[in-house]
């Protein structure tokens, strides 16, 4: 494969920028992949297993002639690297995300990309439970949406290039403009994480069942909320807090959703469930005919080689 960016500069390096490493190396797509991680103790583990060709000590000195920076921080933390690294930037070069939410961090990062600069927003829709510099692999981005969120008036062919990068890493590309993009990822990402964070949370405080009981006969549907309410709760809040609009609808609809569910249980009302419990069904039919689904069951994330 053809290299598209001569240096490329990942700011975070945690499960997304690791795999994002991996997989650029992998596929020949960049020349030179230089790394900066907030913590010593994560540069050194970066330097130890060669997770990029250069680890910087500091978001500034990453981005020194890099063509393409990618912010691979948590969403709150977005604002404030791209105060760091603005004045550093190299005219023409194009600085990128993978953050969770797209409005929030637009907002907080624009105002600090100089004239001449592309910035071109995106947000890859894979992930595991597992976070830090030892998390990452190559095959994360395989078969999986990556999602481009251009800014008004972003430049095509720097849109294009981004797309070939995420292409060459294994993923399917699209473009979605950013509120509906946080309104899509509160249904299919957002919502479903705070209710599998509320499932566990609720069977930790169940003094009748024992946590041992929990675990013994978790079945699937359970297993599954555990390994979701495992997630990084640094990212998880920072979710929240960013895509507060999105979040608190869904949640809304969900609850009265859930409402009239629990009626239709109280009053025996079994056609209602049925009706529902089939409309669900031709919904999961959906899914794996799209072929976004996985052996393991974990709305939508990627599945650990
Ligand atoms: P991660 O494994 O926890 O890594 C986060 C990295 O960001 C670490 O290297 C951390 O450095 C650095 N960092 C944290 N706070 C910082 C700050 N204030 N300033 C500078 N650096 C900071 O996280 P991840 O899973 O790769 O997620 C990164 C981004 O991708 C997030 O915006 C998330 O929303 C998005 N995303 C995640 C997933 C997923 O499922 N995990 C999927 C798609 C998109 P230290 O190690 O030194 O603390």
């Amino acid at each position: 494969m053809t290299v598209l960016y001569e240096r490329v500069a990942l700011i975070g390096l945690g499960l997304i920028a690791g795999s994002m490493a991996l997989a650029m190396k992998r596929a020949g797509l960049a020349g030179e992949v230089v790394g900066h991680a907030r913590s010593a103790e994560t540069r050194q583990v970066a330097r130890e297993i060669g997770l990029c060709d250069r680890v910087a000590e500091s978001a500034a000195e990453a981005v020194e002639g890099a063509d393409l920076v990618v912010l691979c921080v948590p969403v709150g933390a977005m604002g404030q690297v791209a105060a760091e690294i603005g004045p550093a930037l190299k005219p023409g070069a194009t600085v990128s995300d993978v953050g969770s939410v797209k409005r929030a961090v637009i907002s907080a990062v624009a105002p600090h990309i100089p004239e001449g600069v592309h910035f071109v927003p995106a947000h890859p829709l894979a992930g595991t439970e597992h976070s830090g510099p030892r998390s990452g692999f190559a095959e994360l981005f395989e078969g999986r949406w990556c999602l481009i969120v251009p800014a008004e008036g972003s430049d095509e062919a720097a849109i294009a290039r981004l797309e070939a990068l995420w292409q060459g890493m294994g993923s399917l590309t699209d473009r979605m403009e950013a509120d509906h993009h946080d309104l899509v990822l509160a249904v299919t990402s957002h919502a479903p994480h705070l209710i599998a964070y509320t499932m566990v949370g609720v069977a930790d405080d169940l003094g009748r069942v024992t946590d041992s009981e929990v675990i013994k006969y978790s079945a699937a549907g359970f297993r599954d909320f555990t390994r979701i309410a495992a997630s990084d709760p640094t990212m998880w809040r920072d979710v929240f807090l960013n895509n507060k609009d999105a979040t608190l609808e869904i949640l809304g609809r969900f609850t009265e959703e859930l409402f009239a569910l629990q009626r239709a249980i109280r009053i025996g009302d079994g056609d209602h469930l049925h009706a529902y419990f089939t409309r669900t069904r031709a919904i999961r039919r959906g899914i794996i005919e799209a072929g976004q689904d996985t052996d393991a069951p974990d709305f939508g994330r990627g599945k650990r080689v």
